[in-house]
Parts: structure tokens; C-alpha cells; sequence
């Protein structure tokens, strides 16, 4: 099958940061789960030039516009490489080849159609957004975008007949239920369709900067509407129509939620009037902060997604952010959640499962895993459930569930090595059979669980099914290459650790030994752990203070270390659901502050919203701030849970809110 995807091409009027970076990464997910499907799949990617506040940061860096947007394009394909981006085209919006024919092309269909006449346009213009704002999306006279006074413009405009499609596009929706994604995206299109919509000016009178209407060479097209035609440009219209009928339309636009009323509404009306087929979804992913603010150059708070690759590789930032946000939703990033997860999901989950088995596998059969001829009892059905459901949730574009089902299965693959005890049957000659069979079929599930994981972190995707002994490239590998095997033998590597594990140097406190680095060194990783569970302290403490607390040193906190936690009593006024989670209930609760909090808790499962209204239960109040899916949580719900069992809130006799427990 034929799958052509794109994303959002870019502005180049600054380099790109983690917000942008995590656009490309999770197409890269789905063009690389179309490859791994046996797709013909093409991944388009570009930059967007014609905009004049490049033309301006250009002419600020004292160089030629086309030379400014040269030197942008290696930057922007140099963070790609960084992180993995298997684009397979890109196109830029100054391509005298490709783009410019198209632009022109599409045009002029649109003129011959009746679809564009000329007119004066008068309005508020925000340079920002390079888009006129109508009166009432202004707050208090400023773009609620950029905060900025819009420019009064009056000129004369070509317009684009945008008000005779509100019929025709309110039918294509009803027609095409899937076409707009996720849903909340597909609601908010169809109200603002559905109250009417206002023809467009598509040129812009004056300037040098653009594409020049076939029919007026004196205007140049409008950025959005010159940019919107890239898709269709690198497919061939305008320039070979064999290959553009071969290509187009596309099956699916990735776009931030912000442009998708480009992308879902002018767009499809666009190519209506050029009597071209529509493209198959129009996905309007969320944003991704950083500490709970959108990242932006004038609050400095960009994340240069070339570091945060640094810190790990591009594997584990792929992961995070795909696995972390929702997808469809927002996300937060902050690098002390990135960490907690490398540890959590690498360095202790997967490369600790990865390490274990091709070390046992060297010690006990030096490598040489026989086949056993049948299918692992426990272990088989846990990967066909992975399978299953990983598929399912990368078909409606759930990268994270996808990610979690793949997840699941190392969790059980962990599991059943504890279960089964490799070292101990290895004590035992008459268990020779029983050994084998059970590093063979924890074998088999890394195995899988490395191809399900391949469009997320397709470098380690390849060195784990390297290290189990079945080494396929990923242009060869399959994802029929998740079935189940119980026929082959394969020669195991044991090559040291994956993700070696992160420590939060503060946490390090038990040491007899005078100096912080011998401390480091000698301490074990029981101790290690313990001192984690101990929370966050400061990276300034030192040595000598932690052996005045010598009560850390058998696992034991002080009466002081408790009453730093600020357990309070509380009563949950309502409790809802959190759209796209399973696990989360946000609760408002009253603490006896003067507003409530809100708190996000992780016992949907356990609970019905409604029963919870009017419980009394008890919260960590001084916990610190969390973002979590776009909203903050302010404290956390103390439940009792086992292993893999539900939640049980602790429920305290009922109590004023805001009455301290200890
Ligand atoms: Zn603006």
C-alpha cells in the first residue's frame, strides 16, 4: 500500500527548538511503523520561507534572503539527523523547480474556477502571525498570540472565494468522520466552519518576497497560501503530473493544533477549487512545554532539541515524547522527568532486561540458545496481547498506547525471569531443559518487543535484536517479524550495558569513606536505591553533613525527615475523568486554603468519579507543582496499592479539610 504522510513545514526565522522537533519525531513513529507494515511509505518534511519575518531576519544578519534560508535549511536537516528523522523528501517554498510552478499552477486553477477576484482589504494585521485578525479574535486590541498591537493595513488583494465552500466542506466532514483528528480538533473545526467563514485575501500587494501570481506579477502570493501547496508541490503538480496522479492526495498531515484551522479549512476549499482529490486525515497534534510553559524565543525558554538528544542519544527523548504525551494531547518536558523516565523505562526496565538475559545466556549456555520447539506458555500470550494492541493503537494513531503495549511486555518478560529464576535452575543439573527453554523464551520476547519498538527508537531497535541474535535491517525487517518463533536457534551477544543508569547526585548519601567520588563507588545499589526513595535533596550536600543523619544509613528517616512531608486531610468537591487516560481522575479537593486544588491521581481505575465526591481523603500538600497533560497538579492522593493490583485511597475518619496528619 501506498502511504504518503508530511508535517508542517517549518519557519526558518529561527532554529528549531523542542516543540518543533517533537512535530517530526512523531511522524518519523509513523512513517517508520508504515515502512515496518510493508508500505510504500514517502515522509515529506520542509521549510517555509516566504515569510517576511525571515525576509526581515535576514536583511537583520546583513545576508540575501535565499542565502539566510540556505544556511537555515542545513540547520534544520542537522537537528534532523540528530534525531533520527528518516524523512524521505524536502521541500522548500523557494524551490524555482518544484514549489514555484505548483504555487502558480494552483492559482491559476483557482482564478479559472471564479474562485479568486480582486478586491481592497482593510484590517488589523499581526506581522507575528502573518495573518489578518478579524476584530473579535483580538483581546484588548493586541494579538492573543504575541501580544502585540496589529498593523492597520489597507491595500488592494487579491481574494480567494473561501465563503462558497462552508457547504461543501460541513458535507466532506459528515462524509469523512476520520478526516479531521483527534476529535476535540475535528469539533472545534466544525463549529468555527458552521458559524461561516469570510473570503480570504491570498496576495500580498508591494512586495519582492513570495511567489508571483501568474495573473498579477506585481503581487506575490500569501504566505499561507503559498505554503499550504508544498504537499501538493513535492508531489509534482504543476511539474509532472504523472508523478503528482502516482502520489497525491496524501493520507495524512501532521500539524500543530494551532494551524490546523489552515490545514482542515482552507486548504481542503484550496484544492475543491482546483478540482483535486483531498488528502485521507489532518492529525492536529498538541504542544509540548517546558515546565508547564509553551516554549517560546521571547520567554527564552527554548529546549534545543540537539541537547536534550546529547544526553542520551535520540532514542530516549524519541521515547519520552511519545510515549510520555498523549498523543493528541499536550505534553510537558523538564529535564528531571526526562531523567526519572530514562531510568524508569531504560535503564531499569528494558536494558536491565536486555542485560540479564544475555548475560545469563553467556554464563549458563555461552550464548547458544537451542530452540525448544514449543511456545512458551506465559510468555507467548503476552507478546501476541502486546502485538495486538500495539497495532491497534498505531492505527489510530495512539503512539503512546503503542509505546505502553510494547512496554507491558518487557514488564511481563521481567516478570517471568524473576518467576523463573534462571540462577536458580542453573543449580540444579536434572533442570537443564527447563534453563534453556526459559532463556530461549525470554529471548524471544526481547526479541519482539525490540521490533515493536523499531519506529520509536529505531538504534536501539537494532542493537537489541543484534545482541539476540537475529540482527535484521530495518528495511528488511517486518512486522510479521513480531509473530512468535519457537524454531529458532540463535547465538546470543552479551555486550555490556544499554542505558547505564543515571544517578541524581544529590541523592547519594551512605559513605563511611571521606571522599564523594570513593562514595560513589563503593556504595551498592541496594543503597542506592534506598537513598532515592529518600526524595530530592540538594546536589550541594555533602558527605560530612549526610554522616550527621546517620539514621539514612540503615534505611530509617528521622522524625525531621517525616514531618518535611505535609500530610493534610482533604475533601474532594468533583472528580472527573481525564480525557485520553486510562489512570487519571482530576480531582478538585478543598484543603482549607481559600481555592482548591486541583490534583490529577492515578486511580481511575479503582474509582468512579462520582463516588469520590464528598470523601474525605489524605494529600501530600507541600508536594511541589506537577504539569501533567496541560494541567498542574498541585499535591498527591495517598492509596494503598499492590503490585499491579487497584488502588485504595487511605480514608481518614472525616476531618475540617486542611487538618495536618502525623
Ligand atoms: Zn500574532
Amino acid at each position: 500500500m501506498r502511504y504518503f504522510l508530511t508535517t508542517a513545514i517549518d519557519y526558518v526565522n529561527s532554529r528549531p527548538h523542542l516543540g518543533t522537533a517533537y512535530e517530526k519525531i512523531t511522524a518519523d513513529v509513523i512513517a517508520r511503523y508504515h515502512r515496518l507494515k510493508g508500505d510504500d511509505t514517502w515522509f515529506l518534511m520542509g521549510n517555509d520561507e516566504h515569510s517576511q519575518n525571515v525576509f526581515k531576519r535576514a536583511l537583520e544578519q546583513g545576508k540575501a534572503p535565499l542565502a539566510y534560508c540556505d544556511e537555515m535549511e542545513q540547520a534544520f536537516r542537522e537537528t534532523w539527523a540528530g534525531l533520527d528523522i528518516s524523512f524521505d523528501d524536502f521541500i522548500r517554498t523557494t524551490d524555482r523547480r518544484r514549489h514555484f510552478p505548483a504555487v502558480q499552477a494552483l492559482a491559476q486553477a483557482c482564478l479559472d474556477n471564479g474562485d479568486i477576484y480582486e478586491g481592497t482589504y482593510e484590517g488589523h494585521y499581526c506581522v507575528g502571525c502573518e495573518e489578518f485578525k478579524p476584530e473579535k479574535d483580538l483581546v484588548e486590541g493586541l494579538c492573543p498570540i504575541h501580544k502585540t498591537k496589529p498593523e492597520w493595513i489597507r491595500e488592494k488583494n487579491w481574494f480567494f472565494r473561501l465563503s462558497k465552500y462552508q457547504q461543501p466542506l460541513l458535507e466532506f466532514y459528515e462524509a469523512h468522520p476520520s478526516f479531521i483528528e483527534p476529535e476535540v480538533r475535528r469539533n472545534e473545526i466544525l463549529r468555527f466552519v458552521e458559524g461561516g467563514l469570510d473570503d480570504l485575501s491570498m496576495s500580498r500587494a508591494g512586495q519582492s518576497w513570495g511567489i508571483p501570481l501568474p495573473f498579477d506579477p506585481k503581487s506575490v502570493v500569501y504566505v499561507w497560501f503559498d505554503a499550504l501547496i508544498n504537499y501538493a508541490a513535492a508531489a509534482g503538480y504543476g511539474w509532472d503530473q504523472e508523478r503528482f496522479r502516482s502520489r497525491w492526495p496524501a493520507n495524512l498531515h501532521i500539524v500543530g493544533k494551532d494551524i490546523t484551522r489552515f490545514h482542515c479549512v482552507i486548504w481542503p476549499a484550496m484544492l475543491m477549487s482546483a478540482k483535486l482529490p483531498l488528502p485521507g486525515q489532518v492529525f492536529g497534534h498538541g504542544w509540548v512545554f517546558f515546565k508547564g510553559e509553551r516554549m517560546s524565543k521571547s520567554l527564552g525558554n527554548m529546549v534545543d532539541p540537539l541537547d536534550a538528544a546529547k544526553r542520551f542519544g535520540p532514542d530516549p527523548l524519541r521515547l519520552y515524547l511519545t510515549k510520555e504525551v498523549p498523543y493528541g494531547g499536550d505534553g510537558d518536558f523538564t529535564w528531571e522527568r526526562f531523567e526519572e523516565k530514562y531510568n524508569a523505562d531504560l535503564a531499569n526496565n528494558l536494558g536491565n532486561l536486555v542485560n540479564r538475559v544475555a548475560s545469563m545466556s553467556e554464563r549458563y549456555r555461552q550464548g547458544a540458545l537451542a530452540a525448544p520447539g514449543s511456545r512458551s506458555a506465559v510468555l507467548a500470550g503476552a507478546a501476541e496481547t502486546a502485538v495486538t494492541a500495539y497495532t491497534a493503537a498505531m492505527e489510530r494513531l495512539a503512539l503512546h498506547e503503542a509505546a505502553a503495549a510494547a512496554f507491558r511486555l518487557i514488564s511481563a518478560t521481567n516478570e517471568f525471569v524473576a518467576t523463573n529464576q534462571p540462577w536458580a535452575l542453573a543449580k540444579d543439573a536434572g533442570k537443564a531443559a527447563a534453563l534453556s527453554s526459559v532463556l530461549y523464551d525470554a529471548a524471544e520476547a526481547v526479541r519482539i518487543a525490540g521490533v515493536l519498538l523499531q519506529p520509536f527508537m529505531p538504534a536501539s531497535a537494532a542493537e537489541i535484536l543484534r545482541r539476540m541474535g537475529t540482527h535484521q535491517p530495518a528495511p528488511e525487517l517486518r512486522l510479521s517479524d513480531a509473530a512468535w518463533r519457537a524454531d529458532a536457534a540463535r547465538q546470543i551477544i552479551n555486550d555490556g550495558a544499554l542505558w547505564p543508569r543515571i544517578e541524581d547526585q544529590g541523592a547519594i548519601v551512605v559513605s563511611e569513606t571521606p571522599t564523594r567520588e570513593t562514595a560513589e563507588k563503593t556504595e551498592t545499589s541496594e543503597t542506592k536505591d534506598a537513598a532515592r526513595g529518600a526524595g530530592d535533596q540538594a546536589p550541594s550536600v555533602t558527605v560530612a553533613e549526610t554522616r550527621t543523619a546517620p539514621a539514612t544509613s540503615d534505611g530509617l528517616i528521622t522524625i525531621d525527615d517525616f514531618m518535611k512531608v505535609e500530610l493534610r486531610t482533604a475533601k474532594v468537591l468533583t472528580a472527573e475523568r481525564m480525557p485520553k487516560s486510562k489512570k487519571l481522575l482530576k480531582l478538585s479537593v478543598d484543603v482549607g486554603e481559600p481555592v482548591p486544588r486541583t490534583i490529577l491521581a492515578g486511580i481511575a481505575e479503582s474509582y468512579e468519579p462520582d463516588d469520590l465526591v464528598g470523601r474525605s481523603v489524605v494529600i501530600v500538600a507541600n508536594l511541589a507543582p506537577r504539569p501533567m497533560m496541560g494541567l498542574v497538579s498541585q499535591g498527591m492522593v495517598l492509596a494503598a496499592s499492590a503490585e499491579g493490583g487497584s488502588a485504595m485511597l487511605v480514608n481518614p475518619e472525616p476531618a475540617v479539610p486542611g487538618t495536618r496528619v502525623r
